[in-house]
């Protein structure tokens, strides 16, 4: 049996072929003509103010926490049940992430422990479309409006996801995306924020730079203008050829994602009937993006007896994402019950578009004995 990897990009020849007009137009750093064609295609896309293309989706959390201004001792609410960007986001910023836990159906962060975590040093919350799915935005939403308080989406999963009919990545004011390898569109290394309000994007896209804006734009002025550092910024570029790259895989989401989705399909088919694990649930309201293919296995099946089974023969498996707070990073004295139990028994097994229908039956052809075996 050949392997079957748990993720992989689908980068091809069209990508290649747009980053050798890059290196043929002499210009590979950041903010260059790529750049601003891209930055432009996502506002388009994403219906945003401005859209700000940046190094990955970390860097934009952190830029949307400096444009937001929080500050040292302020509180900021962090979904729980995710790669734990958000909370170190929060943390750059000298700010206390405050970790809210999620539903036990959808890993999304719960809006009722988001309401109760409110206090006075909360200014804002960053909430987490988990491993693709949207959250409950209505109710998100609704509670940042109540309280006066922010609320930033991390999209970084969801790329091509709906809620409602709208795209994820401008379900809130502020939509963060990661363009990572193992993300749904990619240029290896990658992000974007989404926002609807232009002056903070220009605000972010400064300081993202240097706090001195593009090089590229300086060198077409005719004179001599001499740009002034006028404040402290950091280096969040993204390189131009990783937006040629990004630009190409816009064009794909559609593809991509609908080869996704019909793995996934074959998975709930497949695995229906199966009793030692409960299939991912996505609510009528909105789409998966399918970044990870996640299965919740039940209390008595030794995990990573399973794991080390699937991985034995070439396939591919992972604990799928995080419980933040328990990350000794952040030295929190909270519990989220919840978001610690998925973090215990759910098992990604393969999910990308290169999967073909057989490798999907071969992972469910190891995975079901597998379990059986792992069993108590
Ligand atoms: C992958 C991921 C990130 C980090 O993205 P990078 O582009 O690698 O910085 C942030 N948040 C979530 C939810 C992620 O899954």
């Amino acid at each position: 049996m050949t392997p079957v990897p748990l993720v992989h990009a689908s980068l091809g020849e069209k990508e290649l072929a747009a980053v050798a007009e890059v290196f043929a137009s002499g210009w590979p750093a950041g903010q260059g003509p790529q750049g601003k064609a891209l930055e432009a295609e996502l506002t388009k896309r994403y219906g945003a103010g401005d859209a700000v293309a940046v190094s990955n989706c970390g860097a934009a959390l952190h830029l949307a926490l400096l444009a937001l201004k929080v500050q040292p001792g302020d509180e900021v609410i962090v979904a729980d049940y995710t790669f734990p960007a958000p909370a170190h986001a929060v943390r750059q910023v000298g700010a206390e992430p405050v970790f809210a836990d999620v539903r036990p159906d959808t890993g999304t962060v719960d809006p009722q422990a988001v309401a109760a975590l409110i206090g006075p040093r909360t200014v804002g919350m960053i909430v987490v479309d988990t491993v693709g799915l949207p959250a409950d935005y209505a109710e998100l939403t609704a509670i940042s409006e109540r309280h006066g308080i922010f609320l930033v989406e991390d999209a970084a999963c969801a790329v091509g996801a709906t809620y409602r009919g709208r795209e994820a990545g401008a379900l809130a004011p502020i939509g963060c995306l990661s363009f990572h390898g193992r993300k749904g569109a990619s240029s290896g290394e990658g992000g974007a924020l989404i926002a609807t309000d232009p002056v903070l994007a220009a605000d972010v896209r400064k300081r993202s730079s240097f706090g001195i804006g593009s090089i590229f734009d300086q060198a077409q002025i005719v004179g001599l203008p001499i740009p002034e550092f006028t404040e402290i910024g950091y280096n969040y570029k993204l390189s131009d050829i990783a937006a040629a790259i990004l630009r190409v895989q816009l064009g794909r989401i559609g593809e991509l994602l609908d080869r996704r989705s019909a793995v996934a399909a074959q998975y709930a088919h497949l695995l229906a009937d199966e009793e030692l694990l409960t299939l991912p649930v996505v609510p009528d309201d909105r789409t998966h993006a399918w970044q990870t293919y996640m299965v919740t296995l039940d209390p008595a099946v030794d995990r990573a007896a399973v794991a080390t089974e699937l991985r034995a023969r070439g396939i591919g498996s992972g604990h799928g994402t995080w419980a933040s707070h328990l990350q000794p990073a952040f030295g929190a004295r909270q519990s989220c019950p919840v978001s610690a139990d998925l973090f215990a028994r759910n098992l990604a097994i393969p999910m990308h578009a290169e999967l073909s229908p057989d490798q999907v039956d071969q992972v469910v052809g190891v995975l079901r004995p597998a379990l059986r075996r792992a069993a108590a």
